[in-house]
């Protein structure tokens, strides 16, 4: 830690900086020596400028002097402000640390916002004493709490890039906490590192706190609180801080459905904020975090809209339900394959021997079963085509045994990337493809971006030789038919696309649905009809549980019809019907729907029962203790009720 505190390339502040917060510590503070100040520095005049005419403030007409900015903006605001201009620092943006040093800005104008909108929480005034302090607590202060609590990331990067960037690199891939895998590291985390260094700039000892504790778990802070062992003027904005952190994790980690789940309960107990009072909060801060983001000047990117976010969470959440139908299936199918004993010697291993991963014959018969699955139940299925851009030259240049080592890079790369539900297989050559059951297709989409991400990133050098190898991605995406050809058919789209990805420059995406509009307009309500979906939106039962108790369900195996019979919305003599008139390659409820005999509410209405039925949700949930009966009751009273209702629930007693 000394070493960190004492390297030569630290981030120092400017002499500028240290005579601001040396003047806004003073008891009577000089608005005007601050103006003087900052004057004396151009470019920081220049900067606080350009950030009071942001849209962040969104002062009315133009703020043309420094002392009219320090005159709106307040000494505190203006000294923030300052204090953030002096950390970005132009080293850091090139070579091995430009990618963690935009990730680091990029999370810190989110918490810096985040922060900063808790003083406005609802629930944060009157609780107690020490929460009305929070909103008490400048904007300024907790703005600064936000955007410097991860400073420690920021020393670390100067004082050991490399070591770093592998730390960030290697959490980011095993989607473990960052903090955890610095102390394994280096024996402390950023937190500590950040607030040595906060104390020795100097900076009030209360920001010094929230820097240096904003890792610790909720619970470990309220006891803190209430045990005394933290100094009451500092408690508000250290909780500020560790809330800040969650929703930086939310909107900028590697795993959005987890995290949804710390930042749930970090909320809760930190500020006894949920539901859709946390969403709105959500949707501020990602509204405002894209104003902070010109005042830093900073490249936002994408930031998730909170309801993609959760439907993102949401899809990890059904790929937990879906693993253990497929781990079951693929175990049947290892089964067979033993019993089997005259199939062919290929058939029988499941692995690519040079990179582990699956191999063309295990790759064509899982896709076949999920086509076949799929075409029943109506979901979607994706394939991902890659193939490694000019790998031929890295052969020629370097030897087939580098060329090797690209392919089994760029296998890992995969492995780092996809989920257990995913099935990754080599295909041939330097050809990948990847599985992905149920996507939707922003899903579908981003997978592969991740994909073609990790890629670039992993193959930048193999065994020491700079190869600055990338791949070329076609996505497919459909509902299947049950014809024979459905699964070759999506390969070859699959296939098609990533030439098209060849032709038009290499290291991209393309992406081809083959959804029609009508199919796309029927999935969104099918997944806006899970039960699962709408527990988890509504905030009722937390995302874990209704994750846990999704993992208890086998996907009900029932034939639409006579789901639909079962429902009273179609009889025997009209289902009969529809099947005597399906045509080939026809879904049932297509056909149900080419005839007028079901609406499109109905259909989604159905087939969301068939992908997952809720009473058999409700009742896990019950099992696992997530929740007691007459609440599922009253669940699965209203979610029937804020749809179609085309199946009637029975009334809970009370109400009846
Ligand atoms: P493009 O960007 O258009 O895909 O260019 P490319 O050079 O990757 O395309 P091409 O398909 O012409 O080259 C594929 C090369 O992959 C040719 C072949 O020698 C090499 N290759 C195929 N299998 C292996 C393998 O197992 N190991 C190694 N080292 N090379 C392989
Ligand atoms: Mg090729
Ligand atoms: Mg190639």
């Amino acid at each position: 830690m000394e070493a960190v505190l004492t390297s030569p390339g630290l981030p120092s502040l400017p002499a500028v900086a240290v005579q601001l917060l040396e003047e806004s510590r003073k008891a009577d503070v000089n608005v005007g020596r601050i103006a003087e100040l900052i004057a004396s520095d151009p470019a920081m005049s220049a900067r606080l400028l350009r950030a009071a005419n942001s849209s962040f403030f969104g002062f009315r007409g133009e703020v043309a002097s420094v002392s009219r900015a320090v005159a709106l903006l307040g000494a505190g605001g203006v000294v923030s402000l300052a204090l953030s201009f002096s950390l970005s620092d132009d080293a850091l943006q090139a070579g091995v640390t430009a990618d963690a040093y935009r990730a680091y800005w990029r999370r810190c104008v989110v918490q810096a916002t985040a922060a900063e909108l808790a003083g406005d929480l609802p629930g944060t005034v009157g609780r107690d004493e020490e929460a009305a302090a929070v909103a008490a607590a400048g904007k300024g202060d907790r703005f600064l709490a936000g955007l410097l609590c991860d400073l420690g990331t920021l020393a670390l990067l100067k004082a050991f890039p490399a070591e770093s960037v592998a730390v960030w690199a290697a959490s980011e891939d095993a989607r473990v906490d960052p903090a955890a895998r610095e102390r394994s590291t280096w024996g402390f985390d950023h937190a500590a590192v950040g607030g040595a260094l906060a104390r020795r700039w100097g900076l009030p000892e209360r920001l010094a706190l929230a820097v240096a504790r904003h890792h610790e778990t909720p619970e470990a802070l309220v006891a803190a609180s209430a045990g005394g062992l933290m100094p009451a003027s500092a408690g508000p904005l250290v909780r500020t801080a560790a809330l800040a952190s969650a929703v930086g994790d939310h909107f900028c980690g590697p795993d959005s459905g987890p995290a949804l789940g710390r930042l749930r309960t970090a909320a809760d107990t930190l500020f006894g904020l949920k539901g859709k009072a946390l969403t709105t909060y959500l949707e501020d801060v990602r509204e405002r975090a894209a104003a902070a983001a010109g005042l830093l000047e900073v490249d936002l990117g994408k930031l998730g809209r909170p309801a993609d976010l959760l439907a993102i969470a949401n899809e990890h959440l059904s790929e937990l339900a879906t693993r253990r139908s497929v781990e079951a299936d693929a175990l049947a199918d290892r089964h067979r394959r033993l019993e089997a004993e005259h199939r062919d010697l290929q058939q029988q291993s499941l692995r690519d021997s040079l990179t582990g991963l699956y191999n063309r014959p295990y790759l064509v018969d899982a896709l076949r079963r999920e086509v076949a699955v799929c075409s029943r139940t109506g979901s979607t299925v994706g394939v991902i085509f890659a193939d490694v851009d000019r790998f031929k030259a890295v052969n020629d240049t370097y030897g087939h045994a580098v060329g090797d080592r690209v392919l089994r890079a760029v296998a890992g790369a995969f492995a780092q990337v996809l989920r257990r539900t995913d099935v990754p297989a080599r295909f041939g050559g330097e050809e990948f493809v990847v599985l992905i059951p149920r996507p939707t297709e922003a899903g579908a989409r981003a997978v592969a971006e991740r994909l073609r991400e990790a890629v670039a990133w992993t193959c930048r050098t193999v065994g020491g030789i700079t190869v600055n190898t990338t791949a070329s991605f076609g996505v497919a995406l459909a509902v299947p038919t049950d014809l024979p050809d459905a699964a070759d058919k999506l390969l070859a789209e699959a296939d098609a696309a990533m030439y098209e990805a060849k032709k038009t420059g290499r290291n991209k995406v393309i992406v081809r649905s083959l959804l029609s509009p009508e199919e796309r307009t029927l999935h969104g309500a099918v997944a806006a009809r899970r039960f699962s979906r709408w527990l988890s939106a509504s905030g009722a039962i937390p995302v874990r549980d209704v994750g846990e108790a999704l993992t208890d369900l086998t996907p009900p195996d029932v034939a639409l019809g006579a789901l639909a019979r079962e429902a009273g919305v179609l009889d025997e003599v009209q289902t009969d019907m529809i099947a005597d008139v399906q045509q080939v390659g026809e879904r049932f409820g297509e056909a149900a729907l080419r005839l007028g005999l079901l609406t499109l509410e109905q259909l989604a209405e159905l087939l969301a029962r068939q992908q997952e039925d809720p009473r058999a949700l409700g009742a896990a949930l019950v099992a696992r203790g997530h929740a007691e009966e007459a609440e599922v009751e009253a669940l699965l009273h209203a979610h029937a009720a804020a749809g179609p209702n085309l199946i009637p629930v029975e009334q809970p007693a009370a109400v009846a």
